[in-house]
């Protein structure tokens, strides 16, 4: 029997996301961590060092779309066309109908950067994020402090959940058995790391006061995948490290109306601390 309980963390049933989900049609996501793995291992032996790799990514706007972009996008095409294409073939099952949720955005929406991600921002995304973790491993881990951010649409939706904040954001209290908060926090702990449900604390506020203060603390994020690349960009302005894993779908309200059960690849969690 291939069904798998709704209740099991270290190996949930797969879900759809509005724009993509690390199942593609597996019953794990541990494929979309070893596919993502090995694009980056071809890319870098073929090519420029992480740094350059990175920063290349980043420089891009909105790849096809924007006229502000464009010119940086064509140079990156024609220097990568190969990768580029190994990454659209392996990676696009990944994402789920991007063309007709852009389609479908209100004209406020439009202005909403996560909403408006592109097809091809999403694939540079998920590379994006395996650099930045490769490129901050070591530097996470020596760091001081370290504090997570995990997002409450990972809490379990059956229970009232009975998180409560203390002086920078909200903590788990460990009120379900089944919930994904909890045991990220668990884990997270074991590797003094100081896990807060993210709903109240200015990131950049925080990250700033880190900065001038010239704290030793970096940051692990868990999110969807373009608000996980954001949180990382804005790490980087304040030269915070940081690390980070993406939610297996985007589910929450922002996405779909209302929220719905999500999960996250709890073994990648693990091999991303040690
Ligand atoms: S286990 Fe923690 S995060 Fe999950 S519902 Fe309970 S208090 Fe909230």
């Amino acid at each position: 029997m291939n069904q798998k309980h709704k209740d099991n963390v270290s190996d949930p049933e797969p879900v759809q996301g509005k724009t993509f989900s690390l199942f593609a049609g597996h019953q794990t996501t541990d494929i979309y961590y070893q596919e993502v793995k090995f694009i980056v291992d071809q890319w870098l032996q073929d090519n420029s060092p992480p740094e350059e790799l990175l920063r290349s990514i980043r420089q891009i706007k909105n790849p096809g779309k924007s006229a502000f972009g464009f010119r940086r996008w064509k140079q990156f095409r024609e220097k990568h066309k190969s990768h580029l294409q190994k990454l659209e073939k392996i990676l696009s099952p990944y994402l789920t109908d991007v063309e007709s949720h852009l389609k479908s955005l209100s004209l406020t929406q439009r202005f909403d950067r996560t909403l408006r991600t592109s097809r091809q921002q999403y694939l540079l995304y998920m590379i994006e994020i395996e650099l930045v973790n490769r490129l901050n491993a070591a530097e996470f881990k020596s760091a001081k402090s370290k504090l997570a951010f995990l997002p409450h649409c990972l809490r379990d939706l059956r229970k009232a959940c009975k998180a409560q904040p203390d002086d920078l954001d909200y903590q788990c209290r460990r009120c379900s058995k089944s919930c994904f908060i909890r045991h990220c926090s668990e884990m997270l702990e074991k590797f003094n790391i100081r896990p807060y449900i993210w709903m109240q604390v200015d990131l950049r506020r925080l990250l700033r006061h880190l900065n001038h203060e010239q704290q030793s603390t970096a940051v692990l994020g868990i999110a969807c995948i373009p608000e996980l690349v954001n949180g990382m960009r804005l790490c980087a302005r304040y030269q915070t490290p940081v690390i980070g894993i993406p939610l297996n779908a985007n589910r929450c309200g922002r996405w779909m109306g209302k929220f719905f059960d999500n999960s996250i690849n709890m073994k990648a969690l693990q091999t991303l601390l040690e």
